[in-house]
């Protein structure tokens, strides 16, 4: 075979696959999958369908992906802040057809997924319990349980692997945190708070790019993670997380009622220390505070 037929060779051997095989691009759309993605799946990339989209349709028909969750929305969030963060992950999951699968992603350097899937219900069935009870619990420690986002332990990992990668630069990362998070507890109650937190923790996810890391750091603070983006590019970005903040009404019963968050912005240097890097982007969050709060403050390093 010539060289040149390579790459028509390789895709016509995962057309032929019996293993699940898909592309989505950087934003989530599913741009390619073969016949037994589609069938797993329940779907047909059509230049617009999402991965969110494709989990809603399963969700509500029951079919393609097993999807243990009453709210899928919630769910949708718990597994945005995993999806594409690492350049390499692999997993086990449930398809509706009983058949389980153990599923790998792999971010291409423009920001592509690709996910490859082999069949493993051929697999020793006694200990899938185990390994499940232990994917359980190994996710457990890395979620914030309120919010669904990474918790602190995690966001401090995902923030040295960032440092340590050289695809992840320039690099660039925020502390946000609430203002007067303090008065909407004392005036409302702790559980409108927390509800607060809960739809801080969807704008954040809705305003940033799937490879951006979101962690709930401490009780209204969090850290965003971004890689590949210089501080102009992820000014646009958090300048896009404040708007949707001012625009969001988080409680159904104070529809009036607002809130606004400010953000410490800093580009981290070659060789530069977590810690460091974190100071600096606090005492940006400081500066932001006593310019009187809702902006960011940016530091260039
Ligand atoms: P600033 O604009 O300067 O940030 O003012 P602030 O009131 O947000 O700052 P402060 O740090 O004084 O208050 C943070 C509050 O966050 C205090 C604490 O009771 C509340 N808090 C911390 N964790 C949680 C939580 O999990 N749920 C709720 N509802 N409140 C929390
Ligand atoms: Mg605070
Ligand atoms: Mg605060």
């Amino acid at each position: 075979m010539s060289e040149a037929l390579l790459p028509q060779t390789l895709l016509a051997s995962h057309e032929a696959s019996p293993n699940p095989a898909a592309l989505f691009d950087a934003q989530d759309v599913l741009r390619w999958a073969n016949k037994a993605f589609c069938e797993a799946y329940k779907v047909q990339p059509d230049g617009h369908l999402t991965w969110s989209d494709m989990m809603r349709s399963n969700h509500a028909s029951g079919q393609g992906a097993v999807i243990e969750a009453d709210d899928i929305e919630a769910w949708l969030a718990a597994t945005a802040s995993r999806r594409g963060k690492l350049p390499h992950r692999a997993f086990e999951a449930d398809l509706t057809d009983g058949r389980w699968i153990w599923m790998s992603e792999t971010v291409l350097p423009d920001g592509w997924l690709m996910c490859l899937a082999i069949d493993i219900t051929p697999l020793r069935q006694d200990s899938r319990s185990l390994r499940q009870a232990h994917a359980k619990a190994l996710r457990a420690s890395q979620t914030d349980a309120l919010t669904g986002l990474a918790n602190r332990r995690q966001g401090l990992q995902l923030l040295q692997q960032a440092l340590a990668e050289s695809e992840a630069w320039p690099l660039c990362v925020a502390l946000l945190d609430l203002d007067h998070f303090k008065q909407i507890n004392d005036s409302l109650g702790h559980a409108a708070g927390d509800q607060v937190l809960c739809d801080f923790a969807r704008q954040m996810l809705a305003s940033t790019r799937r490879e951006d890391g979101c962690a709930r750091i401490g009780g209204e603070e969090f850290l965003l993670i971004l890689p590949a983006a210089a501080l102009g590019q992820a000014g646009v970005i958090v300048e896009r997380l404040l708007a949707r903040v001012r625009q969001s009404r988080p409680l159904a019963e104070q529809p009036e009622f607002g809130y606004r968050c400010s953000a410490g912005l800093v580009e981290a240097q070659w060789g530069e220390s977590s810690e460091v890097l974190l100071q600096r982007a606090d005492a940006a969050l400081y500066r932001a505070k006593a310019a009187g709060r809702d902006r960011i403050e940016r530091d260039a390093g």
